[in-house]
């Protein structure tokens, strides 16, 4: 950050007094502006015991399958967004379940929310972020060609979780080791 987005002054980092960390400080009007970390949402979408991913038409990781998630927006709530992710990369309407899956990625600044999910209707295509869009069982999902980590990770949780027969709250944290996602 370069310039102050309330005057277009210079912005320095500095550590502002009665804090800890370093953040951008415009040096004309004073406003601080704090940088903190983003939420991606989305969904693991069952049909008839198959999972829906999507082939991603963007990089990062083009090519690779991902479940449908994305950057929440303002103004949004977190089922909402992961049903919007899902409507634009999957062109599907899902109804959400529970929360599945808390994921802080801190080496990104991400924190990544999963929910459950169910299709409405075997009706899905690839919106414009997708090259493709499939239903996966699980003993066909392509596990060396999964876009994330967040999502490898996600997605063992719930088929562990479903043979259990019993669902729970998973949180975990992405250590930096790989610099991955
Ligand atoms: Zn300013």
């Amino acid at each position: 950050m370069n310039f102050c987005s309330q005057c277009g002054g210079a912005v320095s980092l500095t550590t502002p007094p009665d804090d800890n960390l370093p953040r951008h400080v415009c040096t004309a009007c004073g406003t601080i502006h704090y940088l903190n970390p983003k939420l991606v949402v989305g969904c693991i979408v069952e049909w008839e015991g198959r999972i829906l991913l999507c082939r991603r038409s963007i990089e990062p990781r083009y090519g690779l399958w991902t479940l449908p998630a994305g950057f929440m927006e303002n103004g949004e709530t977190a089922r909402e967004a992961a049903q919007r992710e899902t409507l634009e990369e999957a062109r599907a309407h899902v109804e959400i379940d529970d929360a599945f899956a808390l994921i802080s990625v801190p080496h990104v600044n991400q924190v990544h929310l999963f929910y459950r999910a169910r299709l409405l209707e075997a009706s899905f295509s690839p919106g414009l972020e997708t090259l493709e869009t499939a239903l996966f069982a699980e003993e066909a999902i392509p596990w060396r060609e999964i876009a994330f980590q967040t999502v490898t990770l996600c997605l063992r949780a719930f088929f562990s979780d479903r043979a259990a027969r019993e669902f729970h709250f998973h949180e975990a944290a992405l250590p930096p080791v790989s610099g991955r996602i």
